[in-house]
């Protein structure tokens, strides 16, 4: 058993993190502000509230407590947001990372897993995107993930720092025994959004009172719509268990002490395939409205993860849409966000 403080751990990712550090045995502290998380989505580990921007309140979580490793998921994530409002992003994404960072030097930890984003690669040259893919982010929140992978280079080299970051693709899903969700404020999720619509008209809503968009239909794809690279949550959160026993036994060294993964599934869903998989799934017809393009949005984006599955031993399970969204669906369908129970909730296999 380790003891290991996952940052940002009342969020959507994070705790799903915890739960999987939890069924692996571990003791697991959560540092949150609570900006994006909730209070209630931790359970059975110690919540300590605080800010990454407030040098002293991380000092203070991590020098009074012995950590093997430490986990980091606190930052925002919106990229339109990042946009309009890029210096929160460089505060809260980069500054908070330097400070957990000189927070880990003082206490004596030396492993990190990093949540990194495949927005640090910009616009793709080629698919599927591999690791060496040229990283030319085109916003400012995956210019603020690469400035903190570089700096986990040098933190490396020069401190000993030993570090391992994880680039997600489309996040997604919920867990499988429906423990832990997505809760978003503002939501702008593609699967969250469809599932809401579909809830609505499950509630009495009028199908033809859909606020639901697809935002382009002039790709160069099949159907015209994006593709993206869906990966479920529980697989990602899997990868950072594995990380973190690389970083444990030692495997990340002195000569390469910053390591850097795809996650992904390799296969690209359109906003159409996800919009019908949530049909069957839910079995409710859901309405869209066709839009414009959203800003800064790729025709197709597809990981390739292979380095992941030869190195880490990583390999998604959830690899259909469906069996993704059967996971949030099963979620949702608890009832009331906040006032779901554990009983009203049922296991979904992948
Ligand atoms: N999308 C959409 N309508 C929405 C939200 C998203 O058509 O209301 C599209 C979006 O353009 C992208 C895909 O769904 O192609 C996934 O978007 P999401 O915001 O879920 O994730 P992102 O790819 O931005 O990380």
């Amino acid at each position: 058993m380790k003891k290991i403080l996952v940052v940002g751990g009342a969020g959507y990712i994070g705790s799903h993190m915890v739960l999987a550090l939890q069924d692996a045995g571990h003791e697991v502290v959560v540092f949150d502000n609570l900006s994006q998380g909730h209070a209630d989505a931790v359970r059975g580990a110690e919540l300590v509230v605080g800010d990454l921007r407030a040098p002293r309140e991380i000092d203070l979580c991590l020098a009074s407590r012995s950590f093997d490793l430490v986990m980091h998921f606190a930052a925002f994530a919106y990229v339109g947001e990042s946009v309009a409002k890029p210096e929160i992003y460089y505060e809260n994404n980069v500054l908070g990372s330097l400070n957990l960072l000189a927070a880990m030097r003082r206490s004596g930890v030396d492993k990190f897993v990093f949540s990194s984003t495949c927005a640090t690669y910009g616009e793709p040259g080629q698919l599927p995107i591999a690791e060496s893919h040229p990283q030319n982010p085109i916003n400012p929140y995956g210019r603020s993930k690469l400035m903190v992978e570089q700096v986990l280079l040098d933190y490396g080299r020069a401190y000993g720092v030993s570090s391992i970051s994880l680039r997600y693709f489309n996040a997604a899903g919920c867990d499988v025994q429906g423990r832990a969700g997505e809760r978003h404020d503002p939501e702008t999720h593609l699967i969250p959004l469809v599932l809401a619509e579909a809830m609505r008209v499950r509630n009495g809503g009028d199908p033809a009172g859909t606020k639901l968009e697809v935002f382009g239909g002039d790709f160069a794809t099949p159907d015209g719509s994006c593709a993206r690279d869906y990966i479920h949550v529980s697989d990602l959160v899997r990868a950072h268990l594995l990380a973190a026993e690389r970083l444990l036994n030692g495997e990340v060294g002195q000569d390469r002490p910053a390591e850097f993964y795809n996650l992904a599934n390799g296969n690209g869903f359109s906003v159409l395939d996800v919009i019908r998989a949530c049909e069957a799934v839910t079995g409710i017809p859901i309405r869209y409205r066709m839009a414009p393009r959203r800003a800064g949005d790729p025709a197709v984006l597809v990981g390739d993860a292979r380095l992941a599955e030869e190195v880490l031993g990583w390999r998604p399970q959830f690899t259909d849409l469906p069996s993704i969204v059967r996971t949030a669906w099963n979620w949702m369908s608890r009832g009331p966000v906040g006032q779901a129970n554990e009983w009203n909730a049922h296991e979904v296999e992948p």
